[in-house]
């Protein structure tokens, strides 16, 4: 139980704890390869966080795989364009010094109201 289609997992991340629905959380969008869930804090109106199955560190490991990067900003568009005006800001924090908390690559999709240049 709790392992993803390809088996990348690790029992200490809390995102693939989500995926395997031992964590619960709010999902609005599933397919073979990501899902996107609701932020816990949100930052803005619509703060949905896109992540794919495989447990991947960061964004530069996720640029390993192309079509899997560009379909996390797809589904990260539909997002914005379903709960918003269709415009979005779409952010990878990378590394602890620049806010990543959570080791498991997560786009943070924010949207809805104006977003203040700057702001998360
Ligand atoms: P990071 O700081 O790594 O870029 O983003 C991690 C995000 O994950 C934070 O915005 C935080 O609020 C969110 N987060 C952390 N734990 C959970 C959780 O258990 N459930 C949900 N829905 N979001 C979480």
């Amino acid at each position: 139980m709790g392992e993803t289609a390809t088996g990348r997992r690790d029992p200490d991340c809390v995102f693939c704890k989500i995926l395997a629905g031992e964590i619960p959380s709010d999902r609005v969008y599933e397919d073979e390869t990501v899902i996107a869930f609701k932020d816990l804090s949100p930052k803005a109106p619509v703060h949905v966080l896109v992540v794919p199955r495989e447990h991947r560190r960061d964004v530069r490991e996720l640029a390993e795989q192309p079509e899997l990067l560009a379909h996390v900003a797809t589904v990260a568009g539909d997002i914005a364009s379903h709960q918003g005006s269709g415009d979005f800001r779409l952010l990878f924090n990378t590394g602890p010094s620049a806010g990543q908390t959570v080791f498991h690559v997560h786009a943070h999709v924010l949207a809805g109201g104006t977003l203040a240049e700057g702001e998360m």
